[in-house]
């Protein structure tokens, strides 16, 4: 097959930024210190957003747009202090058939010299109005330069606006004019060094399927954009190269992976998981079921397994767990267990315990706190083999335990865990397989591409019978009321949960929150009742005992910190009282809820929160947007039980930024796609991308040649993971 392979002479990427005209060492240093050296990392370079004509209103109709975020375009008339005390800058717009003002209450100093009289504007933001006056409260601006005004306002074109900041105006690069001029020079001279890898035979086959537009196109169209239709064209391209560039350094990774490492085989056939299924009390879900034949197939298979076992909580997770674990005791292999606290692996130890009941299946704890004769016999047990299936915390991972041969490591909650914690139990044992389960629903685009080394299995059901969980938003005035229905749940032998947020930095603090209230809970509002204090800092012992109490029912209200915030398991318990809720991320709040609901009884969540939190006016800005999150966190949990849709939900109030991790994982960040709209796209490029490491999984077809280079050199993951194949 023939490639395209342009000369390297002017391949964009080859060449520096700095030879191009107009580009001198000022704007050469501040270009390269936003990471931006060769033409093709400038025509990578893309718009923030852009400027549509047709979306541009009219001062007169701005009524019509009340509440509604756009964009307007004027001239400057007026610039004004106003207010004594509490200060506030108005700046008067004007366009040809109205005005309006723009009004700032924050950083006046700033604002105050950001404007110049009669220079033009086009400002984005939510339209008030102001007796009959239209205004906007902080709205985002672009300065227009005139020669441009005029072109846009004549031509209707669509105008990009790019990322800037002090430095690169500095050297005359602000986000319109002056990057649109440097973006102008990139194209004339570096869009023919843009080679695209699906150019060859196959990479054309699948533009086709996909409806991808030519790469030069896509470039060229991002930047200029002829239409808002082709604009969308050009960005679909570009969403798609970027994930399938992520999706092939997966692939070639796995495919490299399976080829070299060898694990163990496993028999599937168990004779003890045979045992327990029968012996429980409940049949097992016909999801649960599918799982666990996706478990046994992986765990037969001689490469390593590495699956992430999804479930909501509740789903049942820790009996697919034990079953699997016991095919690798039955096959003569240890087992570990890894959870995130304490009080987690204690109450696992203890389910599994019981539920092996009369079974010689050695069960053994492993925690921190332990006392050093208690834990040397335990790390001698695990040493020498005898301890079939270890139960632990992150003390698993100390140097002090080792196996003797440990066959498969399951991390529950795998999301309080970082990469190097769930690496350093695999290394425990010789290519163990690994098992990963987490309550916390991830959107599916997250996983193929935050998790996409591992295979994914979901528990997509809850066991039958399980009653709705009924969730209210309550304010401090309901408080009384709360109460009473809470020693009406009690009363009817119920038992209920009241957490308190981790408020400050400092767990000092927070208990205190915690520890006032439960004292005048337990001494006043619920007197008759047995109400316990539960918390992080407490003795493993005295955790112990207290999780036993309320377990066993002699304790009906657990107050606690967010100890309990992970697979703590009471069926009886119907109440989950959460204060401060709007503390609390949603992921969060979706956990504590699944602490209630497990058994046959109708479950209640109350949130508690501030009335002028959730809907009073807000200082500014900053605190109203926190507000409105705050409030959309709580209406979510409140309107849905659905753990997918508050994951989603959760990903979109928060972004994909800060989300599990992400920043540690080491996930390139995206330039243009976004994981929450694209998602087609992403499944799109991950079947492509699998698919063609399947055809070639060293991609040494000469027309693949284009995508190892020009993927591996941005991924610098391709090469590698070819070499060690
Ligand atoms: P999670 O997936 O949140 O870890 P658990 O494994 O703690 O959930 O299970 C929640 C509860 O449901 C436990 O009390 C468990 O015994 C019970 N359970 C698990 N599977 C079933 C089932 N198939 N039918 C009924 N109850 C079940
Ligand atoms: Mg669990």
């Amino acid at each position: 097959m023939k490639t395209q392979q342009a000369p390297d002479a002017i391949l964009a990427r080859f060449r520096e930024v700095t030879q191009l005209p107009g580009v001198g060492k000022y704007r050469t240093e501040v270009l390269h210190g936003i990471g931006i050296h060769t033409v093709e990392d400038l025509l990578y370079y893309f718009p923030r957003r852009y400027l549509d004509r047709s979306t541009i209103v009219p001062m007169t109709r701005l009524d019509e747009h009340i509440d509604k975020t756009v964009t307007v375009i004027g001239r400057v008339t007026g610039i004004v202090t106003l207010g004594r005390g509490r200060k506030r800058l108005v700046v008067t717009l004007r366009d040809l058939v109205g005005s309006m003002d723009l009004v700032f209450f924050q950083g006046l100093q700033y604002w105050q010299k950001a404007f110049t009289q009669d220079e033009t504007l086009a400002v984005s933001g939510v339209v008030a109005m102001y007796g009959r006056r239209p205004n906007m409260v902080h709205p985002s601006i672009d300065r227009l330069q005139d020669e441009e005004t005029l072109e846009f306002i004549n031509t209707g074109g669509i105008v990009p606006v790019y990322p800037s900041g002090a430095e690169l105006e500095r050297v005359g690069l602000n986000r319109h004019h002056g990057f649109r001029r440097l973006m102008h020079t990139a194209l004339q001279h570096g869009l023919e060094g843009i080679v695209d890898p699906f150019a060859s035979d196959d990479g054309a086959a699948l533009r086709a399927r996909q409806s991808l537009v030519p790469l030069r196109d896509a470039v060229l169209h991002i930047h200029r954009p002829p239409s808002l239709e082709q604009l969308e064209q050009a960005r679909r391209r570009l969403v798609f190269d970027e994930f399938f560039a992520l999706l092939l350094g997966i692939a070639l990774q796995r495919r490299a992976r399976a080829a070299t490492e060898r694990g163990i085989s496993f028999r599937s056939e168990s004779p003890s998981a045979r045992a327990l299924v029968s012996s429980l009390p409940f049949d097992l879900t016909a999801s649960q079921r599918r799982v666990l034949r996706e478990i046994a197939a992986d765990m037969a298979r001689p490469e390593p397994m590495n699956r992430l076992l999804q479930g909501d909580v509740g789903s049942g997770k820790t009996v697919v767990a034990l079953l699997s674990m016991l095919v690798a005791v039955d096959n003569g292999y240890q087992c570990a267990l890894m959870v995130p606290t304490e009080v987690l692996a204690e109450q696992h130890f203890r389910t599994i315990r019981a539920l092996l009941g009369n079974t010689p299946v050695p069960v053994c704890l492993r925690v921190g706190q332990q006392a050093a004769a208690a834990r040397a016999s335990i790390d001698a047990a695990i040493a020498s083999g005898e301890a079939a299936i270890v139960v632990g915390t992150h003390a698993l991972i100390e140097d002090a335990v080792s196996f003797n041969r440990l066959g498969l490591a399951v991390i529950d909650e795998q999301h309080r865990f970082g990469v190097m914690q769930r690496a350093a139990l695999r290394h425990k044992g010789l290519m163990p397989d690994v098992l990963v389960m987490s309550a916390t629903p991830i959107p599916r685009t997250l996983t193929m591409t935050l998790y996409g080394e591992l295979d994914v299995s979901v528990i997509d059901e809850l066991p039958a019978g399980r009653k709705n969980i009924q969730t209210a938003i309550r304010f401090e005035e309901d408080r009384a009321k709360v109460h009473e229905f809470i020693r009406a749940e009690a009363t009817r032998g119920r038992q209920a949960y009241i957490v308190f947020p981790l408020v400050t930095e400092s767990e000092k603090i927070d208990l205190k929150a915690a520890s006032t209230e439960h004292a005048r809970l337990s001494s006043e509002v619920f007197r008759e009742f047995s109400v316990e204090l539960l918390h992080g800092q407490m003795q493993a012992r005295e955790k112990e005992a207290v999780m036993n109490r309320f377990k066993s029912g002699r304790t009906q209200i657990l107050v606690s910190t967010t100890v309990i915030e992970v697979g703590v398991d009471v069926p009886n318990a119907t109440v989950m009282l959460i204060e401060h809720a709007e503390r609390f991320g949603l992921a969060q709040l979706h956990q504590l809820r699944g602490r209630i609901g497990r058994g046959t009884e109708q479950g209640y969540c109350i949130l508690m929160t501030d009335r002028a939190m959730l809907y009073g006016s807000a200082p500014n800005d900053e605190e109203r947007a926190a507000r409105s999150n705050a409030r959309r966190r709580l209406e979510t949990l409140r309107d849905t039980l659905d753990g997918f849709r508050i994951a989603e939900e959760d990903f979109a109030i928060r972004g994909p930024g800060d989300l599990w991790g992400t920043a540690q994982s080491g996930f390139p960040p995206l330039r243009i796609a976004d994981l929450l709209r694209d998602g087609d796209l992403l499944r799109a490029a991950r079947d492509e991308a699998f698919a063609l490491v399947a055809r070639d999984p060293h991609l040494r077809d000469p027309a693949h040649a284009l995508l190892r280079d020009m993927y591996g050199a941005r991924l610098r993951l391709a090469a590698d993971a070819s070499e060690t194949a």
